[in-house]
């Protein structure tokens, strides 16, 4: 089943359940202080906060998400991709656990030939909260769920809240188990790769008090209205009606994929661990397949690239990307290929990719282009320094030289190590780290001093817990990532 289809699927599914269907919202959040739109409730947020009053109690929507806190996971784990799509279903005051539970389960295991997405029962999972007996008997009595295959968990797995005193509550997971070849047995509270989470059910139903943390804080008492919030992963559910491995093999990021492997002539093995046949390389070529895909919707979105906000993530992402490609041994322009490629296979699902691609495109090679431009001055001045390296007989690049690199040239850390191993010379990476350390500690005073100065756009920053930090994305890119 294709992901367009499944987002079909999803929204039939709770449009005849009364649902009315809303488009997905852009990649540019609107709310304060959140940069990017993270996941399916973020657009209702002033409903779910009493702040608005919707036309409709009931509402569905796939929408577009870029998560930049799970960059680090890209390429490695199975199921984690910068920019996904959520399908979800809202109840605002109106529905709540009774329903969903039975309706997500409905929709899961219902045979394709009848609208559903036909998930074998026997390989569900399913999480709640150790403190709500309400959803473990609707689980367990309604639906009919063996007991054996439900976990209880704690505040910091199956709790969600606004991280400041608002609406909070339970919410239950639901799991896909791969099979012993992928992991150990034990449910989803062993092992998260094997039993791959699906689907969130969130229960907005206590007011929450002051407190700190996760699992710290009071619970006021239940919420005049209750409200429900889930969400779907499409890729990742694409990935196991598709018999696919992983995210990156889904229809919409696979091709992308094929074209870096084309393009670098490195074969694809599929290698899922450290020392598997080419895995390093399989794990650049799934950098390259989903990081292209994030910059196209978000160039699509408005984004262009830049040195700060929004736009220094796009060009996190787009540099990320060539310099796996580089790694690939691709020295050459590849976005020419590699974009139009990711164009043809989203272009179903999001017209706008293909009827707006003259201008992304132009974006993206031009900043292809600079990238290209910046490593070649990088590289006559690393030059340079090997060279006064080997003169002086230390045979090591100093830090300060590899910051300075780094910082005036946008010469990315890695690519100065591999260079200086190629020309058979050290890096002082200890000292490197040590100048990186210091320019983030002046980086931090610096916005903790705008942050007291601007407390109230920062309000909602921490509407996040497990739904993966809504709101701290002006953070989430500070640990240089190497690849
Ligand atoms: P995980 O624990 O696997 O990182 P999560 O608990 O952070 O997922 P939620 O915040 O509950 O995810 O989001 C709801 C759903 O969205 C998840 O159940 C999953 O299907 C999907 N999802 C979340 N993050 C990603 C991602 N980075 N790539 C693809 N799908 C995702
Ligand atoms: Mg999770
Ligand atoms: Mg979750
Ligand atoms: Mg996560």
């Amino acid at each position: 089943m294709l992901s367009q289809e499944i987002s079909k699927r999803w929204l039939e599914f709770f449009k005849d359940r009364g649902h009315t269907v809303i488009p997905s919202a852009s990649l540019v959040s609107n709310q304060p202080g959140a940069m990017f739109t993270i996941a399916g409730m973020v657009p209702f947020i002033p409903y779910f906060l009493g702040q608005e009053t919707p036309e409709f109690s009931r509402a569905t929507s796939v929408q577009k998400c870029i998560r930049t806190l799970d960059i680090d996971e890209v390429g490695k784990t199975a199921r984690h991709g910068t920019f996904f799509q959520m399908a979800g279903n809202f109840s605002f005051g109106d529905y709540f656990k009774a329903e969903v539970i039975p309706w997500a389960y409905e929709l899961l295991t219902t045979s394709v030939d009848q609208g559903g997405f036909g998930l074998d029962p026997e390989r569900l999972w399913v999480t709640v909260y150790e403190g709500d007996d309400e959803a473990y008997d609707i689980w367990t009595n309604k639906v009919g769920f063996p007991a054996e295959r439900i976990q209880k968990m704690g505040m910091g797995e199956n709790y969600w809240s606004t991280g400041q005193p608002g609406p909070a509550g339970p919410d239950s997971e639901i799991f896909y188990d791969r099979g012993p070849a992928y992991g150990k047995d034990g449910g989803p509270a062993v092992d998260d790769d094997r039993y791959i989470e699906i689907w969130n059910l969130v229960f907005m139903q206590y007011q929450r008090g002051e407190g700190t943390g996760k699992d710290s804080f009071e619970i006021l008492g239940e919420l005049p209205k209750k409200n429900i919030d889930t969400g779907l992963g499409v890729e990742r559910l694409a990935m196991l009606l598709q018999g696919v491995e992983n995210f990156y093999e889904t229809d919409q990021v696979r091709p992308v994929l094929d074209a870096a492997s084309k393009l670098s002539g490195k074969k694809y093995h599929g290698s899922e661990n450290a020392d598997d046949e080419g895995y390093e390389d399989d794990v650049r070529m799934r950098v390259v397949a989903d990081h292209i895909r994030s910059s196209l919707m978000l160039i699509a979105d408005g984004v262009t690239p830049s040195n700060e906000g929004r736009g220094y993530i796009l060009r996190r992402l787009m540099r990320r990307a060539i310099r796996a490609m580089r790694l690939l041994g691709v020295t050459e322009p590849c976005l020419p290929v590699l974009f139009p490629a990711s164009r043809d296979a989203m272009g179903g699902a999001f017209p706008v990719v293909i009827n707006d691609f003259e201008r992304i495109s132009r974006i993206a090679y031009a900043e292809e282009k600079a990238f290209l431009r910046t490593i070649e001055s990088g590289t006559e001045r690393l030059d340079e320094a090997v060279k006064h390296a080997k003169a002086s007989g230390q045979a090591m690049v100093s830090g300060e030289e590899a910051f300075t690199l780094h910082d005036t040239y946008g010469f990315p850390i890695d690519l100065t190590l591999e260079m200086a191993e190629e020309a058979g010379v050290k890096v002082d990476e200890k000292a490197f780290r040590e100048l990186m350390e210091e320019q983030r500690h002046r980086a931090q005073a610096d916005a903790k001093a705008k942050k007291g100065a601007h407390a109230d756009l920062s309000a909602f920053r921490e509407l996040a817990d497990e739904r993966g930090s809504i709101f701290t994305g002006y953070d989430e890119l500070k640990t240089e990532t190497t690849l």
